[in-house]
């Protein structure tokens, strides 16, 4: 899986096009869910949440990459959709000067999610550190654990693949 800016363009496209939409799902357990089979961006509100903040965007470019993978059809594990779905989320908010301390739901959530974080740091300090963009396989793998240790994805295991359909 490659990530880089031109993907996020396709996205933009498909956003632009209609071929992706954005809805509001009060019900959302989350700020934000990209779903696969409706090609859709679900926001929890557009007015309860301020995506002006980096936070919240960075948590839009996190939902990007799972549209990014629908887009491309890859066959990709679900555990690792979220782990680049959160490098991209943490790199975003680097790149804005952003605190990077997590809004706090419960610690059951904040700890695991940031050992996610702090991984996705030690990750793009190597990648800056070695002018690559490849994630070195170890690191996707601590990453993949760390992320399955988050309680959310607790119960998807680790070889069930995120809906990759096209749009
Ligand atoms: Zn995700």
């Amino acid at each position: 899986m490659h990530i880089s800016a031109d993907q996020f363009k396709k996205v933009a496209q498909a956003l632009d096009s209609g071929k992706i939409t954005v809805e509001s799902d009060r019900g959302l357990e989350t700020d934000a869910k990209y779903d696969p089979d409706k090609n859709c961006i679900n926001v929890l509100s557009f007015n309860t949440v301020d995506y002006s903040h980096a936070d919240s965007k960075g948590i839009l470019v996190h939902e990007a990459v799972h549209a990014i993978i629908d887009i491309n059809q890859w066959d990709v594990t679900q555990i690792s959709s979220e782990a680049a779905g959160y490098l991209a989320q943490v790199m975003y908010r680097r790149l804005c000067a952003d605190n990077m301390v997590p809004r706090v739901k419960s610690n059951l959530f904040v700890v695991p999610l940031a050992n996610v974080f702090d991984k996705c740091l030690s990750i793009i300090e190597t990648l800056n550190r070695t002018r690559s963009s490849t994630v070195p396989l170890a690191d996707c793998n601590e990453l993949r654990q760390r992320v399955h240790c988050m309680q959310q994805y607790e119960s998807v295991t680790m070889t069930e693949k995120q809906t990759a359909n096209g749009i």
